[in-house]
């Protein structure tokens, strides 16, 4: 039996290791048929990628990128346009805000901190977005998908910056659905709830926001990777089809508690 993405090419970015959200996704897509290209940020997270990449067997392209370098994702476009010619699925999984922004107060944040935190976090998105266009554009449209959290339109304790970072993200993402729409191109965010990754880790406290999602979200629980995985798969398959602009939560429903 076809799978919900066979045939589909995707590119994910945002694989650091076995925990990562960007992981998740990428073996959910794999399972449903799609081919998968993945990227690493440097030379020292690349055997991560490496071994991870050769777990799902086949031969999965792997490049250098760091996202605030434009000639590298330049050329990461420019060599998926070389083997594939066009490109269905865009997964960015990937943010950064330095760890001191992620403690204490928000109004203490510099404008370095805010600066390196939108370009990497925010920014990205958009440079991405311009680069997959006329690759999705030939394969008839593409959808992609980024990953957002809460803190973006609550305060929540130490995320600070990188809430404004994904608020930023968010808004991005209907700029960018409004204006690829008319090539088919769908772009939505993941509203994730917690998950222990490396990127939470720099979040202070992170260990007490599990805490309180487990009492207090609908379901009693924190999602897992694999339920993150397959929400970016249903966004990136054609059961999402009208699907465009939009922050789907899978947060096991944390998101609708008040008080
Ligand atoms: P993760 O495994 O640490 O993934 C973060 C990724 O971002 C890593 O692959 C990291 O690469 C990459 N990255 C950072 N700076 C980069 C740069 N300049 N160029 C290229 N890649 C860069 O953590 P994760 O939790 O899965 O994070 C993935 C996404 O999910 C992020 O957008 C995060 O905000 C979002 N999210 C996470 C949670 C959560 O609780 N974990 C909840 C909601 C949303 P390096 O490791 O090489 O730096």
């Amino acid at each position: 039996m076809a799978g919900l993405v066979s045939g589909k090419k995707a590119l994910i970015l945002g694989v650091a290791n076995k925990r990562s959200i960007a992981w998740g996704i990428a073996q959910a897509l794999h399972r449903e048929g799609a081919a998968l290209w993945f990227n690493y940020q440097n030379e020292r997270l690349k055997e991560y990628v490496v071994d991870l990449a050769a777990s799902l067997g086949g031969d999965i392209p792997l490049t250098g990128c760091d996202v605030t370098n434009t000639a590298q994702v330049e050329a990461l476009f420019a060599a998926v346009e070389k083997r594939w010619g066009s490109l269905d699925i865009l997964v960015h999984s990937l943010a950064f805000a330095p760890r001191e922004a992620l403690e204490g107060e928000f109004y203490t944040t510099t404008l370095e901190q805010w600066n390196t935190a939108l370009e990497i976090s925010a920014y990205s998105l958009v440079l991405c977005a311009r680069l997959a266009k006329p690759l999705m554009e030939r394969a008839g449209g593409g959808s992609i998908i980024t990953l957002t959290y809460l803190g973006s339109s609550r305060a929540v304790k130490s995320y600070n910056l990188m809430g404004v970072a994904k608020a930023a993200l968010e808004a991005s993402v209907r700029y960018l659905a409004a204006d690829l729409g008319p090539y088919n191109i769908r772009v939505n965010a993941v509203s994730a709830g917690p998950v222990k990754t490396l990127a939470a880790k720099g979040v202070a406290g992170f260990s007490s926001i599990l805490k309180v999602v487990e009492e207090k979200a609908p379901l009693r629980r924190n999602v897992t990777q694999a339920e993150i995985g397959n929400v970016g798969l249903f966004l990136a398959s054609d059961l999402a089809s009208a699907l465009t602009g939009g922050v789907i939560f899978a947060d096991c429903g944390y998101n609708i508690v008040g008080v």
